[in-house]
């Protein structure tokens, strides 16, 4: 494991823009996992713990690297207090994941202090969370925590986000009789669509899930295609809410909606595709921007917990999307670029980092 992590941290330029990056290795349990503290200067670092099978160290370090950079960007513009990392364990969760494992990384997160607090993330449960929570305090999403699971929060923030953006590109007074094709209809992407339909959304349902669309059919009326045709359906708004990559030079000229606003993480498959929606005339609002209700649920699970704040917290969402879409519609330039501008700016005070562009 060391050759190949020495070997891509040499190549791996986003290293160097860390604050600190501790390799896990612990032969009695078999952990190896990899937490990566981007960004402090807002707070302690808040990003979950993914647990995958990745196919070798170095990509794992690549994942890790680019999603606590992105937890940077996504908290300061959330307006949490927190700076920004993540952790992912390398395994298979369903064969690898023992409690005995999970003990051993919360041991390594104890050597952190607080300066870096976790959740879950894809491959991890509140019941593993609970185990962490059993030896370190830095744990958030456990069984006895007040906010619990962070989908509802996400999907109420996407959809303040997507009035906002409904309301920029079609100077509309919410969203009834409009139409969104919404694919993915997961624990997020169902909430959302329970939220349309009640404000009188007609939808478009897509999912490889076939007891999920049917689902969405009972509930919403709404009307199912295909996984592929869910951005080229007729409809005035897209949302992605199953996987990322999927605005990319293939699919962004034949989206048909002039809208994207979903909850996918790293929907553009490259900086450049953000432009390229600029370009085609496509109101995109960026991807960490929306998605953030969850991590606002999270920070907001301590002492002194009030509903209310929250949601009210959450709703804030659209608010910071209008102003990306007023700075991007005076200056020209595209939501995602205007988007990392400012969360830069959000971090005090100025150093001289090289951010991904
Ligand atoms: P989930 O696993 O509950 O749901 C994802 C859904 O997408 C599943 O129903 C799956 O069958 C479907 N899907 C997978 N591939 C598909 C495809 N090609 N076409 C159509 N559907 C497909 O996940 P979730 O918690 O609802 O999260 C959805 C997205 O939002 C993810 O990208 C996630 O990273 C992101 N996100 C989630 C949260 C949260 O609080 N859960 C927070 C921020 C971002």
């Amino acid at each position: 494991m060391k050759h190949n992590l020495n070997l891509s941290i040499s190549q791996n330029a986003a290293f160097a823009d860390h604050e600190e990056v501790v390799f896990c290795d612990d032969p009695n349990t078999g952990l190896r996992a990899i937490i990566a503290v981007h960004d402090t200067t807002l707070g302690p670092a808040l990003g979950g713990t993914r647990m995958w099978p990745y196919e070798s160290d170095a990509a794992a370090l690549r994942d890790v690297l680019r999603l606590s950079y992105g937890m940077t960007l996504k908290n300061a513009l959330a307006g949490v207090l927190y700076g920004g990392g993540k952790a992912v364990i390398i395994g298979d969760p369903k064969r690898d994941k023992t409690p005995e494992l999970l003990t051993s990384f919360a041991h390594y997160l104890n050597r952190f202090g607080g300066r870096f607090i976790t959740g879950e993330d894809v491959g991890m449960r509140v019941a593993d969370a609970d185990i962490i929570a059993r030896v370190t305090p830095h744990i958030r999403g456990t069984s006895s925590g007040h906010a619990g699971d962070p989908s509802p929060f996400t999907a109420y923030g996407v959809y303040c986000g997507l009035l906002a953006a409904a309301e920029h590109k079609y100077c509309s007074l919410g969203i009834e009789g409009m139409s969104v094709s919404v694919q993915g209809l997961g624990a997020v992407g169902m909430a959302l669509c329970q939220y349309l339909h009640d404000a009188g959304a007609e939808l478009f349902v897509s999912d490889i899930r076939i007891e999920a669309v049917r689902e969405a059919q009972d509930r919403f009326g709404a009307c199912p295609v295909s996984p592929e045709d869910s951005h080229r359906v007729a409809a005035d708004i897209y949302a992605p809410c199953a996987l990322g990559g999927g605005l990319n030079a293939q699919t962004i000229p034949d989206l048909t909606a002039r809208v994207v606003a979903g909850s996918a993480n790293n929907q553009l498959r490259s900086a450049h595709d953000g432009d390229l929606l600029q370009r085609s005339g496509i109101l995109y609002a960026p991807d960490y921007v929306i998605n953030a209700g969850g991590v606002i649920s999270i920070a907001h699970d301590k002492h002194g917990y009030d509903p209310a704040r929250l949601r009210a917290h959450v709703a804030g969402i659209g608010d910071t999307l209008r102003e990306i879409f007023v700075r991007s519609e005076k200056t020209g330039r595209p939501t995602s670029r205007i988007a990392d501008e400012l969360a830069l700016a959000r971090i005090a005070p100025p150093h001289d980092r090289h951010f991904a562009a």
